[in-house]
């Protein structure tokens, strides 16, 4: 057995992990439809105006307002209509004083016109011209067709002015914007086919011990099968990361650094198992042969106790518990931060929900204790059975921190639940 050589505070481990990110550089291009969730690697200013040109934003009628200034229910302002418009058709004829152009929501603003009217707000003139299921080619440009206008309109209203949006030149996303759906959406707006985004890091996860077997086939003696292997994997995805998972690796130091060096293009390789202060705790002896720099080795937390932060030139290594439960503990209080700042993201926020804890728990003195529970009419029941058992987290909803001054938490007390 090698001790830790120093067993730092979470606080301490947290800082020095974020010190340790260099926020990835590799950029890509990528069509609009497939940037949901990644990060802007460019600004984009908008080549148009959005919209395009002044529309109307109800369904009525483009008049000029100051002929309906004295417009009311007994006094109606009679408009004869010279055009009927829909959405993408393209006005052809000036709306001078005494007319209007029927108009729907979408369609151009006619010259001349300053306002719509809604159609709730007209009556169609009584000669029956208008008649409702009358198609629009016959009514089109019929010299006979009017309709009352009921309320005098302002000039501007129901009106969309070209360019409200976005004119040309303004800001559409910025550099490090996450692509959220609206900023898709305002991308689309501005006609964008492909955005510059960040390419997501890619994540070598290694599991190790001699004893880690591949699922699908049945156990040998001694053996179990891979754990972290999956639960790493599916937290990377899930945090902006490729997961790059690789086979089990037995515990000898040269099948660690061949393993290690096929893990070529990674961003950030993730160890599970051989992290602690065992014989056959390779990662101090793969980082030590690599002339790597040991940041830290061992944190006053628990789980998670056994957890190494390597640095092998540019690339960063971190050696997680093989303890199922410890490992994945870690994932979410050191990896995910970690790998969301190295993808530019912004930092995970959990929802936290306050519960009574169910039962009283004890917590060793000097470490920083996460504790999983599970919700239970409102009760936070202690979910946790130990580090190497997985449904310690699969059985949780949840967990909370107790500081590693705090040696009782009671059973009734009232604690902040971190969901998962
Ligand atoms: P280690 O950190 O290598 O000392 O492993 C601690 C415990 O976790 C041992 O009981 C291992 O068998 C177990 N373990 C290590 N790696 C895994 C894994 N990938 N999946 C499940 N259990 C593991
Ligand atoms: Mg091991």
């Amino acid at each position: 057995m090698r001790p830790f050589t120093s067993v730092i505070p979470l606080a301490e481990a947290r800082r020095r992990l974020e010190a340790g990110v260099r926020p990835i550089a590799r950029t890509e291009t990528l069509p609009l439809a497939e940037t949901a969730g990644r990060v802007a690697a460019a600004d984009v200013t908008s080549p148009i105006a959005v919209p395009p040109f002044d529309r109307a934003v109800m369904d009525g009628y483009a008049l000029v307002a100051a002929d309906t200034r004295d417009a009311g229910p007994d006094r109606p302002v009679t408009l004869r209509i010279i055009e009927r418009l829909h959405a993408g058709s393209v006005p052809t004829r000036r709306v001078e004083p005494g007319t209007c152009a029927e108009i729907a929501t979408g369609a151009p603003l006619p010259d001349g016109a300053d306002a719509v009217v809604m159609v709730e707000q007209t009556r169609r003139a009584a000669d029956g011209s208008m008649a409702a299921g009358q198609s629009a080619a016959a009514r089109d440009g019929n010299a006979g067709d009017a309709v009352a206008i009921l309320t005098p309109a302002e000039a501007g209203q129901h009106t969309g002015r070209r360019g409200a949006d976005l004119a040309p030149g303004d800001p559409v996303i910025r550099h490090g914007d996450m692509l959220t759906p609206a900023r898709l959406g305002a991308l689309a707006a501005v006609g964008q086919p492909a955005v510059i985004v960040y390419a997501k890091p890619r994540v070598a996860v290694l599991s190790t011990g001699s004893e880690v077997a591949e699922p699908g086939r049945p156990l040998e003696g001694g053996q179990i099968y891979d754990v972290n292997r999956f639960t790493l994997g599916a937290i990377v995805a899930a945090h902006g990361g490729v997961p790059d998972p690789r086979g089990p690796v037995s515990d000898d130091l040269q099948a660690l650094m061949d393993a290690f060096d096929a893990c070529t293009g990674a961003d950030l390789v993730v160890f599970s198992g051989g992290s602690s202060v065992g014989e056959r705790d390779l990662v101090v002896d793969l980082v030590a042969a690599r002339q790597g720099e040991m940041v830290f080795h061992g944190i006053a937390m628990k789980p998670g106790m056994p957890t190494a932060f390597a640095r092998l030139g540019h690339l960063p290594l971190l050696g997680m518990p093989g303890n199922p439960t410890s490992c994945l503990s870690n994932a979410y209080v050191l990896l995910v931060p970690f790998l969301r700042a190295t993808a530019r993201l912004p930092p995970y926020v959990a929802r936290i929900v306050r519960a009574p804890l169910g039962r009283r728990v004890r917590s060793p003195l000097g470490r920083h204790q996460f504790y999983t529970v599970r919700l239970r009419d409102g009760v936070a029941v202690p979910a946790f059975k130990g580090s190497g058992e997985i449904t310690s987290l699969s059985e949780a909803d949840g967990y909370f921190e107790i500081p590693p001054d705090l040696a009782v938490v009671e059973e009734g007390e009232s604690i902040a639940v971190t969901l998962f």
